[in-house]
């Protein structure tokens, strides 16, 4: 049989459409996606067959499509397994919530709530109330507000504070989070005007000093959160900053990055100062993000005084960079972990950040035992964990890492990839290594299967 007779054999689509497959496919995905997946496999059989493939079934060609319309159909955002041991990856999400942050999300999600409604009144209410008092209570400070991310948390506290005056900040805090966010770019779309002082390695006191006028309306701090400089180095401290700032009539303003509540030391990592300890130093107003050590929802809390609070919130760009009704429920039930003293319990980037060694070698043991019950070359070698996400550069926490030996690591790394749900390990010494420190124990299962599969 010449090649034509036998593609005139394949099915039509609308042959393939009386099927009641096609009735079933149509029903969950679609007519238009249908009918697109059926040409789509036709097409390729088409090419298989002029290749010198046989004339598949009608059910091959169906299976296909059915294969190829759930592929499509599975969205591009989803959950995966962080075995990289980074706890905060800002690639992998950032921080994943703790369960009363999931439930609280889900519950206001899918139904009306009191956002914007006051129960004691029946009136209009502010979506603002929600979590400033929580904030201002555990920082410490006067008044708080939450918005979207703490790159807009900077962007409108310049905006409504210092809009066409002058802002000092340090040479060696020029810095670039990543995602875009430099803050001399950040101060340029404020309006406010940036003075550097100082140099990269040494900024004194007196630099700041000296390059106040009738002009200028603060210092600005930006924590150095993913990088260290090293060496000969100096930078007042925020104390110091604050009682020049005050003696002069300006602000202090400080941009924490990762804020945390509690001590990073306790666990080995470098001292981070904390929210309160910033407050208390005497800034006047300090932003934090919701999604790095504090372990939340993405958000920006800016907190401090009670006044510039007001002005902060009443700026029009806070409308445009307002929160969300999932962000301020997720962010409110985190910051009740912290005021219950149950944080270290609840929320996963604490749970990661003080799990116990021995325990960690345990997982990685049980793992590393049945891996190689599947004849698999596995042993478990000591090895770092990070924070990530920007915070506690150059610090890491020991743990145990279960080390997989594979002819090809970057075939198998992008084999468990396309896993579903997808794996992501790292590779380290030309092998392929899962840390423990980051998996959650209800993905041991789903994890094990990815490897031996
Ligand atoms: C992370 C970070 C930001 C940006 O915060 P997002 O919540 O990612 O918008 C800004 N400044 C510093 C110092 C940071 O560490």
């Amino acid at each position: 049989m010449d090649k034509q007779t036998v593609l005139r054999q394949l099915p039509s689509v609308d042959a393939l459409l009386r099927g009641q497959t096609a009735v079933t496919l149509i029903n969950q995905y679609g007519r238009l996606q249908t009918v697109a997946a059926l040409r789509r496999v036709i097409k390729e059989s088409r090419e298989e067959i002029l290749d010198g493939a046989p004339v598949p079934q009608q059910e091959t060609l169906l299976t296909r499509a059915t294969a190829f319309l759930a592929a499509e159909a599975a969205p591009s955002l989803r959950p995966l397994i962080n075995g990289t041991g980074v706890i905060v990856h800002t690639n992998l999400g950032r921080a994943p919530l703790s369960v009363e942050a999931a439930a609280s999300v889900t519950a206001v999600a899918s139904a009306y709530s009191t956002l914007e409604f006051d129960l004691d009144s029946g009136k209009r209410g502010s979506r603002a109330v929600h979590a400033a008092a929580l904030i201002a209570q555990l920082t410490g400070s006067a008044d708080a507000h939450t918005v979207n991310n703490n790159a807009a948390a900077v962007l409108l506290m310049l905006t409504a504070l210092c809009d066409e005056k002058e802002v000092i900040i340090s040479r060696g805090q020029l810095v670039e989070i990543g995602g875009g966010f430099r803050i001399p770019d950040v101060m340029a779309q404020s309006g406010a005007i940036l003075i550097e002082v100082g140099t990269t390695n040494r900024t004194h006191l007196r630099d700041y000093a000296a390059a106040i006028n009738e002009n200028t309306a603060a210092i600005l701090v930006a924590h150095p959160s993913n990088y260290k400089i090293i060496g000969f180095t100096t930078e007042p401290s925020l104390r110091e900053l604050a009682a020049l700032a005050h003696e002069r009539g300006i602000l202090l303003l400080y941009d924490q990055g990762s804020g945390t509540f509690l001590d990073t030391a306790v666990y080995g990592l470098d001292p981070e100062p904390t929210i309160p300890d910033s407050i208390g130093a005497g800034a006047d107003i300090v932003t934090f993000s919701g999604d790095k050590l504090l372990g939340g929802p993405q958000a920006g809390m800016l907190c401090g005084d009670a006044d510039l609070i007001a002005r902060i919130k009443r700026h029009p760009l806070a409308r445009a960079v307002r929160a969300d009704k999932m962000a301020l429920s997720a962010l409110l039930a985190t910051l009740q972990s912290y005021a219950n003293g149950h944080a270290l319990e609840d929320i996963p980037v604490w749970q990661m950040i003080s799990r116990p060694l021995p325990i960690i070698a345990e997982t990685a043991a049980r793992w590393a035992a049945a891996l190689r019950e599947r004849g698999m070359d596995v042993e478990v070698v000591d090895g770092r964990s990070k924070v990530g996400g920007g915070s506690l550069p150059g610090s890491s926490l020991p743990t145990k890492l279960v080390a997989i030996t594979h002819a090809d690591p970057d075939a198998f790394a992008a084999g468990l990839r396309a896993h579903d749900p997808p794996l992501i390990g790292r590779i380290w010494n030309g092998r392929f290594v899962l840390d423990p420190r980051t998996v959650f124990a209800d993905q041991e299962e789903d994890l094990l299967r990815a490897v031996q599969e």
